[in-house]
């Protein structure tokens, strides 16, 4: 071939991986190819887009540098391989119609996006045909993941195959100068789906409908109002009364409650923002951010360090602020308690009929539920504690797996992820599964998983926790044909070495949380483990064993599981006296604990943080999960350094029972409890490093609920720097257990 007479003009085949459909991409291509004077085509494929192009050869190598470099933004280029072919003559550069081949869609599906700048300033453009329309999008922004029915993503596929486009937006959908060319869910208010106002009798549409809720908000009302993947309900932050009505009627009484706020500047004036927050705060993610408050909003986050506030996302939000909705608004998943959140019109009306005052519905559907993300920046990076809108279901790995695997997760928090061609898709937060909504939501959302990629569970292995009562896993027993248990902490250890790819490098490996299934048949939750993803996980360490009276509820307790751990003190004085003022149930509690009968042996260091926050006042029932764990974290931040307490390794078991003795003694010497959450915090690192230092040096993986508590994690990154792996991409806490389950089972 390379001869003298070699020719001016070549072709070559392009494909490209990763997120590349419904982002841009192919009219992006398309610009570019023909700034360069390039011929062929570019179209979607099931595996992503392909390119075919002709043209001089540093033309084409200017096209993959620029490909390379300048991708839109919500573009994620996984892999890009090009190869020769032969010159097809074509007179022009076009896109061609997307491919229906029998090969599986890993193309994967874009998260939804926030409105860009583009659309924003027609928004707000009085001349602009698409001024106030709610639902204004174009290839750079708007909804994906929550409008897509199926694989490849084209508007026939999406929710808005229900509104034929009119002229005008069919010519910009067709025209490749344009930026909303085949962006899909393309609209505007002459064709597009609109919003109506329902407060009682009253009806009102369009910017009517908009304004009169903004005015609604303002009088201190609850208006459940329609957003990307679900309903939020929402009120006037700053009105003491709106909120304790929210959280009286929503049945939540302490919980914290997201904020939304008008923009960047208002989210300074309630919350101390580091640059690294603000980052988070303002990504294509948007997700509801972490930050420590520096004002009082009463209701809003009782007895929590920190506010989840939130920037607006879809137009409506810039709309509502615009109209002079109070510039703070919470912002909560619409549901009742804990059930996962409305998203469909004749449910939330249903469910919602007894909490919000008035109703603002958008006609587009939704075709599933998406919660907000929570994400904080933590010591090493942003930290991720619910994967949804704007994450999922991106791929959180990639895995040495060649056959389809489904991973179902834990019962709490629970998210499942599916392996496809070694990609490892995660799903949105589904929830507790305790509650049937979220069970229902469960089995839909692997229906879901599976039609969308082409996935039949008859080749798939099918993986879930070794819990023998989860009711994940049974429903997981009951799909498919191959299975495979996988051990809950080791499966918090493999969700870091997934993300990370580090399959075959021994590290030691600390999982602490609340509950889990352990291998004895004991529960688990303070394991230290040694090895590697391909070699297994061998427990080298753990909590001294404490005995946990009456189970579950002692979860919801923190005075019944402090019962379990003080019987083992030697010296224990009478916990129902001041300071402590200890209730009834740790009485019965303590008794059941010393007879023996209706206990549970354990080693979770999610009760021991229980245990300690008893001791500290925390007496009462918690009423949402790790509530008492982030109230000792709270305490902890409010004093300056401390001595550690003793938390001795003796014989491979870390005893808290010097740890105790000391809090005891130093709270009847009334010591300052922000001082003692400090030390005891202290305690927990030193713990782990003593740990750590006698296993080797190794990485060091910390993974599992525990390990959302920002202080501790400082603390350890502070005497472990780069050696310490958090997780980047999943959360710690149970809703990264599916994407550990499958990094475990990739193994073999
Ligand atoms: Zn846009
Ligand atoms: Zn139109
Ligand atoms: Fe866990």
């Amino acid at each position: 071939m390379k001869e003298a007479s070699a020719p001016a003009i070549e072709a070559r085949r392009i494909c490209i991986t990763g997120v590349v459909q419904g982002v841009g991409f192919r009219p992006f291509v398309y610009r570019l190819a023909r700034a360069r004077g390039l011929r062929g085509w570019v179209r979607n494929a099931h595996s992503g887009v392909e390119i075919q192009v002709e043209g001089p050869p540093e033309a084409i190598r200017n096209l993959l540098d620029a490909i390379a470099h300048q991708a839109p933004v919500a573009a994620r280029v996984a892999s890009l391989a090009e190869s020769p072919v032969a010159i097809d003559g074509f007179e022009e550069f076009f896109i061609a119609p997307t491919v229906e081949s029998a090969r599986r869609p890993t193309a994967r599906i874009s998260p939804d996006l926030p409105a860009c700048d583009d659309c924003l300033r027609e928004l707000f453009d009085p001349n602009d045909r698409r001024f106030g329309y709610p639902y204004i999008n174009c290839t750079n922004c708007g909804p994906r993941y929550s409008i897509v029915l199926g694989l490849p993503y084209d508007r026939p596929q999406t929710t808005m195959h229900d509104w034929p486009m009119c002229d005008r937006c069919a010519a910009e959908y067709h025209d490749p100068a344009d930026r909303r060319f085949h962006a899909q869910p393309v609209a505007c208010p002459v064709c597009g789906p609109s919003y109506e106002l329902e407060a009682g009798k009253r009806r009102e549409q369009g910017d009517a409908a908009i304004a009169a809720t903004a005015a609604l908000l303002r009088e201190g009302a609850i208006v459940a109002i329609k957003g990307i993947g679900g309903y939020h309900l929402a009120c006037d932050a700053r009105s003491a009364d709106a909120v304790a009505a929210l959280r009286e009627r929503k049945y939540r009484k302490e919980r914290p409650f997201a904020l939304m706020v008008r923009d960047l500047e208002t989210a300074r004036s309630i919350v101390s923002l580091s640059p690294d927050a603000s980052r988070l705060l303002t990504s294509v993610q948007r997700p509801i951010v972490l930050a420590p408050s520096t004002c009082v909003l009463p209701g809003v986050a009782p007895a929590n360090r920190d506010y989840g506030i939130m920037l607006p996302y879809a137009p409506l939000h810039y709309l509502l602020f615009s109209a002079g909705a109070p510039s703070v608004l919470v912002m909560t998943s619409a549901n009742r308690s804990s059930e996962p959140i409305a998203y469909r019109d004749g449910d939330a009306r249903e469910r919602l009929a007894q909490i919000a005052d008035a109703f603002l519905i958008g006609e587009r559907k939704i075709a599933r539920r998406v919660d907000d993300s929570i994400a904080m920046a933590g010591a090493g990076g942003p930290v991720v504690l619910r994967h949804s809108r704007g994450y999922a279901p991106q791929v959180v790995a990639t895995l040495p797996a060649h056959r389809p695997m489904l991973c179902v997760g834990a019962d709490l928090k629970n998210a499942v992820t599916l392996v496809v061609d070694g990609q490892a898709f995660a799903s949105q937060h589904i929830g507790d599964l305790e509650h049937y909504a979220a069970y229902e939501s469960f089995r839909e959302t692997i229906d879901d998983f599976c039609s969308m990629y082409e996935v039949s569970l008859d080749d798939a292995l099918v993986v879930y926790d070794a819990h023998p009562q989860y009711v994940s896993s049974e429903y997981a027993r009951s799909l498919g044909r191959r299975h495979r248990a996988v051990q809950h902490h080791r499966a918090h250890v493999a969700s870091v070495l997934a993300e990370r790819g580090a399959f075959d490098t021994p590290v030691i490996g600390i999982a602490f949380d609340g509950t889990g299934y352990g291998d004895d048949g004991t529960i688990w939750g303070g394991e230290i483990f040694t090895g590697s993803l391909r070699d297994g996980l061998t427990r080298a360490i753990a909590l001294l064993p404490a005995v946990l009276p009456g189970g579950d509820a002692a979860a919801r307790h923190p005075v019944q599981a402090a019962a379990g751990f003080l019987s083992a003190l030697d010296d224990l004085p009478d916990l129902t006296a001041p300071p402590f003022a200890f209730p009834d149930r740790y009485v019965k509690a303590l008794r059941v604990a010393r007879s023996g009968v209706r206990t549970f042996v354990t080693t979770s260091v999610g009760r021991l943080f229980d245990t300690v926050a008893a001791l500290l006042g925390f007496t009462r029932a918690i009423t949402y999960e790790a509530q008492a764990a982030t109230w000792v974290e709270y305490l902890a931040r409010s004093s300056g350094d401390a001595r550690p307490y003793p938390f001795p390794l003796c014989d491979g078991k870390l005893d808290f029972r010097p740890l105790l003795q000391a809090i005891v003694t130093d709270r009847q010497r009334g010591r300052d409890v922000g001082e003692i959450a400090r030390a005891f915090h202290g305690a927990v690192a030193a713990a782990v490093c003593a740990a750590v230092g006698a296993l080797g040096a190794q990485p060091v993986v910390a993974s599992g609920g525990v390990f959302q508590n920002a202080l501790l994690v400082e603390m350890l990154s502070e005497r472990l720097g780069a050696r310490l792996w958090v997780n980047q991409r999943v959360p710690a806490n149970d809703g990264g257990i599916s994407l550990g389950q499958a990094g475990i089972a990739a193994m073999g």
